[in-house]
């Protein structure tokens, strides 16, 4: 390991000797620089935004106001598209609801068959109230959304392509320019789900033609409980509000409300500050690492567990078995082993994984299995993570098999 890595690394107080932390795209640990954030906003600054003129209010509504400025620059978008939500999930509900609302009888949302339950739950049951279709994307055996199938999935009556940046399953990243020149053609908006993707680099979004991004803090080094949806002004202008309460208001009678304006109108209600503050932080830290070095570490990490695990009798990789095209998140079935076994006896030997079938059920339909045992990587993964998922591996095989 190099000694920026291994300084990289030190900035995790959680990663103590001993412990190989192979469940980052559950929830990545935090780095001091977004500990301190958040103990500086609790300890000197929490008050609750927007609504006072106290001093600790006007320093709240501040950092508040800062961390969505970090998180638009993170993503190279306007402040004033970002809207803070509670994660991923509560932000694929808030389109789902509000974008949804927007769409008639006979209009069709394509999704894929290897999303997570939460780019698939909110819109089954958006389609379960009448009247909206949904297209489903096949998967190809190596785990990759199939996207010679746009042409026959997409048609007049898309109005939205939703798919997953990066599968939480297989690390499959998404080409991204086909999918948004299928739906252009067809005028139909794109959502990337980016919980998977945004731990390992900015995302220039403009850059990606796309309408909507999700994604949530607690997987990009952050608190829990806080994520953000960004969306085009003009989507957030054309949508109707999700929730209804305070400060998402511009005028309340009792006959009727007005809405504000911007990512105001879809943020009701108390936000989570101090978790924004920390997300802010995080996105702040990040945009100053050097992603290139990183992404060749992770890389050749990844490589590493794709190697011994394609070497070990009974594996079987889900989903692609070179480093193109592929985040650091690698799922394998052991033939014989159930995953939560395979994740307990690792556990023992300090190896903390994921087992199950990772909130994405039809994948592993479309495999037809279960679940599997998954191991992801962040920036702070080192070859001791490596060499002791091994020594792990090797352990289940022999208790298990
Ligand atoms: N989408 C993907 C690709 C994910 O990996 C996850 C979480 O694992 C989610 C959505 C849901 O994220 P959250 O539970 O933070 O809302």
């Amino acid at each position: 390991m190099s000694s920026a890595s291994a300084a990289l690394r030190r900035q995790f107080p959680i990663l103590t000797p001993g412990l190989a932390y192979l469940d980052s795209a559950a929830s990545a640990q935090m780095p001091v620089p977004v500990l301190d954030a958040v103990r500086t906003f609790e300890t000197s600054q929490r008050a609750n935004v927007k609504r006072g003129v106290h001093r600790l209010a006007e320093a709240a509504t501040e950092a508040y106001a800062q961390a969505r400025g970090r998180v638009a620059a993170y993503l190279s978008v306007p402040a004033d598209e970002i809207v803070f939500t509670g994660g991923t999930t509560a932000s694929i509900n808030l389109v789902a609801h509000a974008f949804g609302s927007l769409l008639k009888p006979g209009d069709e949302i394509v999704l894929s068959g290897l999303e997570h339950h939460a780019n698939l739950v909110p819109w089954q049951m958006l389609a379960a109230r009448g009247g909206i279709t949904l297209r489903f994307l096949p998967i190809t055996g190596d785990g990759r959304i199939d996207l010679s199938a746009l042409p026959a999935t997409l048609g007049p009556r898309t109005k939205l392509v939703t798919l997953a940046h990066v599968s939480n399953v297989t690390g499959a990243i998404v080409d991204t320019a086909p999918v948004v020149a299928a739906a252009k053609a067809v005028g139909a908006r794109v959502l990337l789900d980016g919980a998977q993707r945004v731990p390992h680099g900015p995302v220039d979004i403009g850059a990606l033609g796309i309408d909507f991004y999700a994604f949530s803090g607690h997987k990009l080094f952050a608190p829990h409980g806080v994520g953000v949806l960004w969306a085009k002004a003009e989507l957030l202008d054309a949508m109707p509000p999700f929730m209804g309460g305070g400060e998402m208001i511009a005028r309340v009678e009792l006959s009727g409300s007005t809405w504000a304006k911007g990512p105001a109108k879809f943020e009701a209600g108390t936000p989570p500050i101090g978790a924004a503050v920390g997300m802010g932080a995080a996105c702040d830290w990040l945009s100053g690492l050097p992603w290139a070095a990183i992404a060749a570490e992770e890389s050749r990490l990844t490589q590493r567990l794709l190697d011994g695990l394609q070497a070990t009798p009974g594996v079987r990789i889900l989903g692609p078995s070179g480093l193109q095209g592929r985040a650091p998140v690698v799922s394998f079935d052991l033939a014989g082993a159930h995953p939560h076994d395979v994740c307990q006896i690792m556990d023992s030997k300090g190896v903390a994984l994921r087992g199950g079938h990772h909130c994405a059920q039809p994948l592993h339909g479309r495999f037809d299995l279960a679940g599997s045992t998954r191991a992801s990587l962040a920036l702070y993964s080192d070859d001791s993570d490596v060499d002791r998922f091994f020594e792990g591996l090797a352990e289940a095989r022999r208790v298990l098999l």
